[in-house]
Parts: structure tokens; C-alpha cells; sequence
């Protein structure tokens, strides 16, 4: 299955991407990861991408459609993929979808994890990640690049919910409960019900 998670940050992408991708046995993509991996290893990417990243913005079209089409070439993403975090703007979404067509491939779902924003504040500005054996605060979830990253959503990326439910794509789901809870509508919603809570 060929699956895009959508959704403004705080809402739960991340986590549910790697428990859905599990489920399904296809790999997990996300652009912010490889962004951060890059940003760490301090490659010729990472240091482009940090600029943008650090200031709460989307790094620009180019680099990142390239990252992802390098990405998706590779033997791992052939049975499938869930993207999290791609795309981000319509148009990486014209880009995905002509690099789609081309292979005689489409998407076969997008997901929309929804919550509103005050929630999402609260969240991203309690959220600590683990590095070397720290809970640390990511440079981008403090409170001032928190308000440009819901803006930069609100004004590039909530487009995208249009653009795919005009192709008959899209599913939004209530993103606010337990994971347990986002994990089985998440499942529903694709078709697998009972696939997440079946342990
Ligand atoms: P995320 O982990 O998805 O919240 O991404 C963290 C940051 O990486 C974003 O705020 C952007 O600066 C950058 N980023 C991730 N994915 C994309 C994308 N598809 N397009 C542009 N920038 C991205």
C-alpha cells in the first residue's frame, strides 16, 4: 500500500506512522527525520536544511523532492510506503503524483490526523525526545518556531486536504484518545479494521 499521513505538527504523526507502517510491513518515510538525521551527520543537506528547519519553515520544494524521489527508489519502498510528513505543499503533491504516474502507480490512501490547535500547542511545547540517554526539547518545537510552524500549515500545507479529497483520497480522522485509539480509526480508515488490536 501506498499510504500519506497528513496532518499539522503535534498531532500524533510520528508515532502512528511507525505502528501503521509496522502493521503493514512497508517502510515509514518521513521527510523531518531525514532532515534531522542529515542535520545531525552534518552533511551538505543537513546544513541547507537546518537554516529553514531552525526558523520554523519548510525547506524549499527542490531539495526536498529530490530527497524523497532518492528515497523512494530505493528496493525497500518497491511493495510499498507510508509517508509522514510528505507532502507538504501542492506542489510536492503535483511532484509525488507525476513521479507516480510514471511508475503506473498511485496513492491508495491519504489520512488526516486532526486536532485542533490549542491542543496542539500544548503538546508540541510538552514534547521531549530521547538523544544519547536525554529527554531534550527539539530546537523546532520551542514556543516561538511552534507558532510559525502551525502557520506555515495552516497557510501550505492544509491545502492538501482539498487537493486530495478532490481525488477522492482522502480520510480525516479525529486524532484526539489514546494511540491505541488513532491507531484502529487509522486502520478503519484503510480498510484494516481489527489488524491493530488483534494481538
Ligand atoms: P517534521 O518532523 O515532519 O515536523 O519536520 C520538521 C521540519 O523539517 C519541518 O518543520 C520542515 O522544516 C522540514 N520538513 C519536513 N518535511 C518537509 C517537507 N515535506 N517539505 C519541506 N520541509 C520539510
Amino acid at each position: 500500500m501506498r499510504i500519506v499521513l497528513l496532518g499539522p505538527p503535534g498531532a500524533g504523526k510520528g508515532t502512528q506512522a511507525q505502528i501503521i507502517a509496522g502493521e503493514l510491513g512497508v517502510p515509514a518515510i518521513s521527510t523531518g527525520d531525514i532532515f534531522r538525521a542529515n542535520v545531525s551527520g552534518q552533511t551538505d543537506l543537513g546544513l541547507k536544511a537546518k537554516v529553514y528547519m531552525d526558523a520554523g519553515d519548510l525547506v524549499p520544494d527542490e531539495i526536498t523532492v529530490a530527497m524523497v524521489k532518492d528515497r523512494l527508489a530505493e528496493p525497500d519502498s518497491k511493495a510499498g510506503y507510508l509517508l509522514d510528513g510528505f507532502p507538504r505543499t501542492i506542489a510536492q503533491g503535483e511532484q509525488l503524483r507525476g513521479s507516480l504516474e510514471q511508475l503506473g502507480q498511485r496513492l491508495d490512501r491519504v489520512v488526516e490526523l486532526v486536532v485542533e490547535e490549542e491542543e496542539l500547542v500544548r503538546r508540541l511545547s510538552g514534547r521531549r525526545m530521547l538523544v544519547g540517554g536525554e529527554w531534550v526539547q527539539r530546537d523546532d518545537d520551542k514556543p516561538e518556531t511552534v507558532r510559525r510552524r502551525l502557520e506555515v500549515y495552516r497557510e501550505q500545507t492544509a491545502p492538501l486536504s482539498g487537493f486530495y479529497e478532490r481525488e477522492g483520497l482522502l480520510s480525516r480522522i479525529d486524532a484526539i484518545g489514546t494511540i491505541e485509539e488513532v491507531t484502529a480509526r487509522v486502520m478503519t480508515a484503510l480498510g484494516q479494521p481489527g489488524r491493530s488490536d488483534d494481538s
